[in-house]
Formats: C-alpha cells, structure tokens, sequence
C-alpha cells in the first residue's frame, strides 16, 4: 500500500482528521466495512492518495438502513420535540462554526476546490443552511380545510416525516451538498442514510463526528462512504427506504428512477443544467463582464448551475469578448491550498480528459478557441478557462453538461425577446439562467420566457439557503433550500372528524 500524502499546508487539526481510520457511521458506531475493503481518496491538486475509506457496499447499506428505521420507529429521535429537534441542528451548525477552518483545509485538499472559496462560501453556507432549516423545526404544520360535505366535521393536513431517507450526493461541493441533504431532512424529523462521493467522501465522515459530538441519537444519520454502483445503487433500490434525494449527473439519475420503483419511494433529483446567460445590450459591462466570468468559472466550472452558454447582442459581443479573455486570463489557476489560488484543479483525470474531449468536439465541429483549451501544468488535473466562440446550436459542448470551466460564446442581433428565450431554452436541461440588462420590462418578460428553476437578473445566482434550487425539464426532480425545499422530507395526511 503507498503511504498517505500529506500536504505541507494542511493544518494540525485536519492533519490528525486525516491520520485517523475512516470508517462507517452506523447505528452511532464507526465501523469497518462488512467486506473488509477501503478505498483511495486522491488531491487533485497533485493526483496524490491523502486518505483510505471504508468501502460499503449493499451490506452495509442494509445496516444502515435497519438502524436508521430503528431510530425513527422508536427510541429518543421518534419522541423529541420541534424545538429540541432545531436545537441540535443549531448547536450542529455552532459546531461546523467552531470547527471551520479544518472543514475548509480538508474541502481544499480532497475537493481541489481553492482554501479561500471554501472559507467564504461552502463553510459558511453550509452552517447557515443547518441554522435556517434549524429554525423551521418548529414551524412545520398543516392547514385547516374549509370543507363543503354535509354535515359537521373538522378536516386538517398534518405534516409529518416522509421516514428512512437515503441520501446520494455529489462531489463538486461535498460538504455544502451534505447540509443541503441533511439539514431539511434533519429538522422535518427523518432518519437518513447518506452517501458521499467516492471521490470526495472526507467533510462527510468528519460531520458525522460533530453530529456525534452535537448528541443526535444513535441511528438518525448513518453515513456509509462506497460506490455508485454499488453503494448508490443499494440505496436507490432499498425496499425499506421511503424516500431518495440524489444529486448528480442526469444518466444516474435515470437509474435512481428505475432502482427506486421497487417500492415507489419518494425521488427527488438535482440533476445537471446547461445554463443561458443572456446579455442585452444596455446591460453594464463592468457588471455583466466579471457577472460571466463568475458563472462559468467558479469552482472550476463545477457547478450545475454554471453558466456555460453566453448569448450576448451583437452590439455588445465583442466588448464581452475581450472583457471575458481579460478576466480568464487574470484567474491564478493552482492547487486548492497553494496561497492567490482563485482557481483549482478538476476533480479527477477522468473530468479533465472528458472536458478536454469536449473541447476538441468543439473544435472539430467548427468551434473557435478564444481562450484556454489546455490543461495547465503535468501535475494534478488543471484545465484553463476556456472560451469558445462560433459555436452552433447543434454541437456537443452547446448541448451537454461539460462540468468544467468551458463556456460557449453566442451572438445575437435578434430583438425579438421571442426569439432569443427560443435560443435559450434549446436544452434538454432547466435549472438557472442569468439576463444582464437595464431594462425592467426587458428582465421581466425574459424571466417569464426563460424555462428554468432559478433566473438571476444581473447576478447569475444565488446559493442563499432560502432560495430553492431545481431543475425544470431534464435538470430534476423538485426544490431543495428555502420552504419548498421542506416538503421534500414529509408526507401530508388529511384528517377528517365528524363532530
Ligand atoms: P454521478 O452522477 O456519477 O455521481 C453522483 C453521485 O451518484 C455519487 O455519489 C455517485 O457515487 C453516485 N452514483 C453513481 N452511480 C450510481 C448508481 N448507479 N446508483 C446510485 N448512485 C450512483 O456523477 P459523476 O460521475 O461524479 O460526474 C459525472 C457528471 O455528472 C459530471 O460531469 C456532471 O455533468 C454531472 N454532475 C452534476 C452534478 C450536479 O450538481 N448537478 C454534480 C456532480 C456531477
């Protein structure tokens, strides 16, 4: 076996994280693997192995799944109160708080995203996500019906847990994709079973400490680290399962589907997007410029809200052009804990030489490179940021989620906003989209026009813990975040008394 690769800059406490035995959380108790088998965890920043993982599989799933019914069926978590419920989210999220730095230093390395991104954003947001959905614990009722039967009687809804929830997530923001996952599904009372990436299994299993720490009962969260198809596939096909939240490419999610019609549980799905920034040309450049860049750029391109198609007036393309070359080329591509890094590598060999294959599509069918194209340095997986000009609706990188830092630049010198919402939507996908302009009668036929889950007016987006998040068409299944994003995670029951 290789011997663990430990980053100079990674700190004491993520250090001593890393050295530890990475096990299971089931039934509260950390425990191997039925089978025995870990696997690898790499940096992609430097291709190296920082950390081995237990690998579950269905075995462990079906423990996972007998403790977390067992805890939602009886014991202390079945009996608790809203309020005491929101307490240990909160004093969770407190927790994650205190905790912050080792959180962003282990997301850095196992993620590659940069140290400064994670502090800013997936930390912080994640312990805003606990706080807020903390706070709906106690609010999560039924209404009073006004019925129209003869007679006398007192009709209610009343909302409660959908039960035992599995729980498959991503590996673009692993930590941020756990709160968004757990938090709701904490504060509405299920239990839950939870599969990080494999690629990225590390936030994941050191929450499940501090979820320890924050004193949820044994059994309410289980935390099992494996495979899709294996691990994954267990979950999503479960007969004991209630309910499957998973987020991830819209190929798996297929399979979510079909696994999960055994016992027609509950899906929800985040699933990819293709998303339109449209610019008009009143829009302020100065904003809608950097407002671009960030879109497609941020986390590498990452994102399933990235903003990987430009469509811009003519008036104003040339201008979005060189500002968007200028501001590719001012971005500090380096190793996620390297100091000045704005950007990171791809998560793995496999994403580069996809993007990379896209890339080359692209050019194949017609495509310009107007800036980037090519992997930066030998080390790690680095891609530069990429723009591509003269791109027809038809090819491959205008259709298909790319998932990295590439994005496809369209003129138009149509002002018919029939027209242009046409261009937009022609994708099998509808999470988010982004108009730039001035105009306010302009922005909002264009929301109305625009099919898509989230629309940002001269910001692209917002990853607020109110704002839900989903897909319409090809991109999901539901809303998480925000309210709506409750009624993922409980079951409405009709009442009716005769009086
Ligand atoms: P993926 O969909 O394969 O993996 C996401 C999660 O699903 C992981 O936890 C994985 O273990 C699990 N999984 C995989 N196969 C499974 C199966 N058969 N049954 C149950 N679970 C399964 O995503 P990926 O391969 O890591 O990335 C591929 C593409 O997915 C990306 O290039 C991107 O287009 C898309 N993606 C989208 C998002 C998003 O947020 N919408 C996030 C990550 C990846």
């Amino acid at each position: 076996m290789n011997t663990l690769f430990v980053h100079p800059r990674i700190g004491d406490k993520a250090a001593a994280f890393l050295s530890r035995e990475h096990k299971l959380l089931i039934g509260g108790k950390w425990v191997p693997a039925q089978s025995g088998k870990v696997f690898d965890t790499h940096d992609p920043g430097t291709g190296r192995v920082i950390a081995r993982v237990a690998e579950g599989d269905a075995a462990d799933i079906d423990l996972a799944v007998k403790a977390a019914r067992q805890a939602f069926e009886g014991g202390p978590w079945s009996r608790i109160t809203p309020s005491d419920r929101g307490r240990l989210v909160w004093k969770l999220a407190d927790l994650l708080e205190q905790h912050a730095e080792e959180f962003a230093e282990l997301e850095a390395l196992d993620n590659g995203k940069p140290l400064t991104t994670a502090r800013r954003g997936d930390v912080p947001l994640s312990v805003d996500m606990f706080r807020y959905m903390a706070g709906w614990a106690t609010k999560i009722t039924g209404e009073t019906l006004s019925i129209s039967t003869p007679g006398n009687y007192h009709a209610f809804t009343v909302r409660e847990p959908v039960g035992v929830v599995g729980q498959i997530i991503p590996w673009n923001a692993p930590l941020l994709m756990a709160a968004w996952k757990l938090a709701p599904a904490l504060a509405t009372g299920c239990t839950i079973v939870l599969k990080p990436a494999e690629q990225t299994p590390l936030t994941a299993l050191r929450l499940g400490e501090l979820i320890q720490e924050a004193g949820f009962p044994d059994g309410v969260v289980n935390i099992v680290t494996g495979f899709g198809p294996t691990a994954g596939a267990a979950i999503a096909g479960h007969p004991d399962i209630d309910k499957v939240a998973f987020t991830g490419s819209t190929e798996v999610g297929r399979h979510i589907v079909n696994a999960a019609m055994g016992n027609f549980k509950k899906v929800s799905l985040e699933l990819g997007g293709k998303s339109p920034v449209i610019v008009f040309p009143d829009a302020d450049m100065s904003v809608a410029v950097p407002g671009a860049a960030q879109a497609i750029f941020a986390n590498s391109g990452q994102v399933c809200t990235a903003g990987s198609r430009l469509f811009v007036h003519k008036k104003a393309f040339d201008r979005m052009i060189d500002g968007l070359t200028q501001e590719a080329g001012k971005i500090r591509v380096g190793h996620g804990l390297a100091e000045g890094t704005q950007m990171g590598p791809v998560i793995s060999e496999v994403q580069l030489e996809r993007i990379a294959g896209y890339i080359d599509q692209g050019k194949a069918a017609g495509a310009t490179i107007a800036s980037g194209g090519k992997r930066v340095g030998s080390e790690g997986y680095f891609m530069a940021p990429t723009i591509l000009t003269d791109t027809k609706p038809d090819m491959s990188v205008m259709q298909e989620e790319i998932f990295g830092p590439v994005v496809c630049a369209v003129s138009f010198d149509d002002d018919d906003l029939e027209q242009i919402a046409k261009q937009a939507n022609d994708s099998i996908y509808g999470l988010a989209g982004s108009i730039w302009t001035r105009d306010l009668s302009t922005a909002h036929k264009m929301i109305r026009r625009i099919r898509a889950g989230r629309i940002g007016v001269n910001v692209h987006g917002s990853v607020d813990a109110a704002i839900p998040t989903g897909g319409f068409k090809q991109s999901g299944w539901g809303r998480e975040k925000g309210h709506e994003g409750l009624h993922l995670y409980t079951e409405v029951k009709s009442v009716i008394i005769s009086l």
